[in-house]
């Protein structure tokens, strides 16, 4: 079945929230709150100053189930005269496994534009970092009918001339900007329906054992209750999660559905 071959993927972003202890403290609490069984991939986003405490702690905890420590941004630079900038070599260096790029949040508070965020993409790839990319389309995209418009935008331009082969290091979000953090998911049926013409558009794009390769997250409003019907959608491979991946508690309720 498209898209179910592969475990779960279930991604937390923090956002702007934790400092260093708070964030040790949370990893602490999350691993004996997981069940022992569950087959999930879980990835948390973290602010730039958790992100070496984080990985080093995930690193000395061998034999445990592993956990992928991510950044929730970087430069589109390699190296040089960026004050306050942090490049993908800054960030393999202290183990970080995977980056979100493209975040709405990034896209509508900081201005970031598609070729900005396909440079970072590419530079990613380059360092071995994995890229979550966002996208999604805004309430008035929607309104206006152009939801699948702007996702072929989106893709063509921040995937453009990435080579199929690495594909399956990719992973996708699909974040209806008007979903997010606001308690009002999008259906499951909705969102398997933008998830179908990602996938498809990536087949086409690159070929189908490919595109099923590419984790496809949904992320907007997600819990504990709403959680499990879009893990039962065909082309929903996980989650993104905001607010309810704050508490090790309701992170570890959704992993749990696993
Ligand atoms: C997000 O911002 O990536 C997100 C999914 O947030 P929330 O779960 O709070 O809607």
């Amino acid at each position: 079945m498209a898209g179910k071959a592969k475990s779960h993927l279930f991604a937390a972003n923090w956002k702007m929230h934790k400092t260093v202890n708070e964030a040790l403290d949370y990893l602490h609490e999350l691993r004996p709150l997981l069940h022992p069984k569950h087959s999930a991939k879980v990835y948390i986003a973290a602010p730039f100053t958790a992100l070496k405490p984080l990985a080093e702690e995930t690193k000395k905890e061998q034999g445990a189930f592993p956990i992928a420590i991510g950044a929730q941004n970087m430069s589109d630079h390699l190296e040089g005269a960026f004050t306050g900038e942090i490049s993908a070599a800054m960030l393999m260096e202290i183990g970080v496994k995977f980056v979100i790029l493209g975040h709405s949040e990034r896209r509508r508070f900081f201005h970031e534009k598609d070729d900005l965020i396909h440079r970072k993409v590419s530079l990613a790839f380059n360092a071995g970092l994995q890229p979550l990319l966002c996208i999604g389309e805004t309430a008035e995209e929607r309104k206006a009918g152009k939801t699948e418009e702007i996702l072929e935008k989106q893709l063509s331009e921040c995937l453009k001339e990435i080579k199929k082969e690495l594909g399956q290091k990719l992973i996708i979000a699909y974040e209806p900007v008007w979903a997010i953090g606001n308690g009002h998911a999008a259906t499951p049926q909705d969102a398997e329906k933008s998830h179908h013409f990602i996938r498809d558009w990536l087949g086409k794009n690159w070929d189908a054992l490919t595109a099923e390769k590419v984790s496809i997250l949904y992320g907007g409003s997600v819990n504990g209750t709403n959680a499990k019907d879009f893990l039962k959608e065909k082309n929903i491979d996980g989650l993104l999660i905001g607010g309810a991946s704050l508490t090790p508690h309701s992170f570890s309720e959704i992993i749990n559905l696993n």
